[in-house]
């Protein structure tokens, strides 16, 4: 029996790209996406006939806690989850609405709390199990005009922390990637200009490509079981 890993967000970007290496290597996977559900159900077509594994994929929310547990009603065993799903939001905290700033939140951060609400009892239940959750650097020194993405990457940080706490006497490992500027649709708001100004500020001297986020995601759940409540920073030595 494949093992099988959960990838919320995967229709495009780095979300995508996990799916394409977990598939490769040989897990089952649940997908999901809020938007472009015509080009997750292509992804899992493709992975299927490529890799002979199988996969569920579905629209829901990750910040409505009745889409999420209606997801989990259907999946019996999970090995992997991949907390992945995110919005961006730029702009003064001063002009931001309190329904966007809930959105982000859910988003972020409460989409955190369902998915492994229901995810940690199955894991308990074949005592073995990794919940990767993927931030971003702004969640430990935070940005100007993010604001609410910021501080709901900080709670991410935070409660992967915690809960990797909660969890290592069960041998669930709980880990975080904090992502520096990765090259996906999320950073198209941005002009080449503000690009070319990023680039510049990292010395890697190039934005990330999500194929790297999802190799280190890959390593790390194939990781010692000791390695667990750490926020793995993978941004080219920007900070
Ligand atoms: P993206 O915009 O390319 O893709 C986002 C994915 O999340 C899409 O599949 C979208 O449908 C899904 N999604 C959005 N809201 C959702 C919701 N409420 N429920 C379920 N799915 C939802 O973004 P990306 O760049 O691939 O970002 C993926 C993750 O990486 C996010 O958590 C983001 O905050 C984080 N991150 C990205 C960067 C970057 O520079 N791209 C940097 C740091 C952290």
């Amino acid at each position: 029996m494949n093992r099988t890993a959960m990838i919320t967000g995967a229709s495009r970007g780095i979300g995508r790209a996990m799916a394409e290496a977990f598939a490769a290597a040989g897990y089952d996977l649940v997908l999901t996406c809020l938007h472009q559900i015509e080009e997750l159900n292509k992804l899992g077509q493709e992975l299927e006939q490529t890799y002979g594994i199988s996969c569920c994929r579905s629209v829901a929310d990750a910040g409505d806690y009745e889409a999420v547990a209606a997801l989990f009603a259907r999946i019996k065993r999970l090995d992997v989850l991949v907390n992945n799903a995110g919005i961006a939001h730029m702009g003064l905290l001063q002009d931001m609405t309190p329904q966007q700033w809930r959105r982000i939140m859910a988003t972020h951060l409460d989409g955190c709390f369902y998915t492994c609400r229901q995810a940690i009892p199955l894991m308990l239940a074949q005592g073995s199990g990794h919940i990767l959750n993927i931030s971003s650097v702004w969640g430990s020194v935070g940005a100007s005009m993010e604001v609410a993405y910021s501080a709901a990457k900080g709670g991410v940080n935070t409660f992967t922390r915690a809960l990797a706490r909660e969890l290592a006497p069960s041998h669930i490992q709980v880990n975080a990637i904090a992502c520096g500027v990765i090259d996906t649709d999320m950073n198209r708001c941005l002009s080449d200009e503000e690009l070319e100004l990023l680039r510049r500020e990292i010395p890697a001297d190039r934005l990330g490509t999500p194929g790297e986020v999802a190799s280190l995601a890959l390593q790390l759940v194939q990781s010692p079981g000791y390695l667990t409540g750490q926020v793995i920073t993978l941004d080219g030595g920007w900070y």
